[in-house]
């Protein structure tokens, strides 16, 4: 690929709009990545068009050794005429939820720098590898990005990409978003979230509501090594959301996440697009609790797991949440409710393996 300049928060020129790179080494190279995307694909194209596309965000390669080289991350850069505050945006930090990287491409497409006061940088796709095989987690070290912040400029190439995406991109934030959802493999409700800690959490609160998702949900704790617990030790004002996911990307959520980066630009002063403004009688479900799904309720058995529940409903405890069937039919274990609560987040997928989790809880707020 034509190289494109490097992303550096103050080198960013007045009244322009620009499509920049955060470059991570990459000598471990994308190795075996293309054949493992092919079986994740249809099976339509071929290896060959994949190494392509892959080698599209690779930097100074050396084909030799597994393609290697320096990682390109696009980055989206608009700063205004005049000065103001810098609103900062993440997608992609797991690969397979898509609602935020559309949200910002709609976004960036109607940003106007003449009628900006202050900045916009989006990463729509940080975690490449992952986002090539359309899974979760980073497939060059198996790492999940959102348990490795701050991570470490001699770690792996997710603790790489943390570190340096936090020191030169999520630091100058003077509001920070990371846009997830749930996935292919859960669904979850629309939401924004945030962290009721610290100095910061007066003015995520006032932006999370601002945001206009259908549910706001606050969390006292928030769990050490998300993008967000890197920022919040900084004091940014930091939020995040999370969408029905489960493998598709809905209409609303897009347009849900959209309005929602226009209200945070029109929340900092820096800009007021079209597309802001709250859905008419924006009445938000408030709910609260911890907020990381990876202290969810697991299965024990390995086999299908059908559910019995959509998310939000509310459930009593020893409510049926779903069963696990053994692959002759046997139900193995009844996924339980554990207390009267409200249903966050439940697996979309049948196919499930032992430890993994079937569901979510959280209660109102
Ligand atoms: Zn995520």
């Amino acid at each position: 690929m034509e190289k494109v300049a490097e992303f550096e928060i103050g080198s960013i020129v007045k009244n322009s709009k620009e499509i920049q790179s955060l470059t991570i080494d990459f000598p471990e190279g994308v190795g075996d990545l293309p054949r493992q995307s092919l079986l994740c694909s249809s099976g339509f194209c071929s290896e060959e068009q994949i190494i392509n596309e892959m080698s599209s965000r690779i930097y100074d390669r050396e084909p030799v050794k597994n393609l290697s080289g320096k990682l390109s991350i696009p980055v989206l850069v608009a700063k205004g005429k005049q000065e103001g505050q810098t609103l900062v945006v993440t997608a992609g930090i797991h690969g397979d939820e898509y609602e935020g990287m559309e949200a910002i491409y709609r976004v960036f497409e109607n940003l106007d720098p003449e009628k900006m006061k202050g900045t916009f940088v989006a990463l729509p796709v940080v975690t490449l590898p992952a986002f090539w095989l359309g899974i979760r987690n980073n497939p060059v070290d198996m790492k999940n990005m959102a348990r490795v912040f701050p991570g470490s400029s001699e770690g792996t190439l997710s603790e790489r990409l943390a570190w340096t995406l936090l020191q030169s991109v999520l630091r100058h934030a003077d509001l920070y978003i990371d846009l997830h959802s749930s996935g292919r493999n859960y669904h979850m409700l629309t939401l924004c979230g945030y962290s009721t800690q610290g100095r910061q959490a007066e003015i995520a609160s006032r932006a999370a509501y601002a945001f206009g998702a259908p549910v706001v949900w606050a969390h006292p704790e928030i769990s050490p090594g998300r993008t967000t617990s890197a920022t919040l030790d900084l004091e940014i004002p930091s939020l995040y959301t999370e969408a029905y996911g489960g493998g598709h990307v809905r209409f609303e959520d897009v347009e849900c996440y959209t309005r929602g980066l226009a209200n945070l630009l029109k929340f900092l002063d820096i800009t007021a697009l079209e597309q802001s403004g709250l859905p008419q009688g924006y009445n938000p479900r408030f709910l609260k609790g911890s907020g990381d799904i990876d202290v969810a309720i697991k299965c024990k058995k390995g086999g299908m797991f059908f559910r019995s529940v959509e998310v939000g409903d509310n459930v009593q405890a020893n409510d049926v949440l779903g069963i696990v069937r053994s692959l002759e039919g046997r139900i193995e274990e009844k996924i339980v409710a554990s207390q009267d609560s409200v249903v966050m987040l439940v697996r979309a997928t049948p196919r499930i393996y032992p430890g993994e989790t079937a569901a979510a809880l959280t209660f109102e707020g």
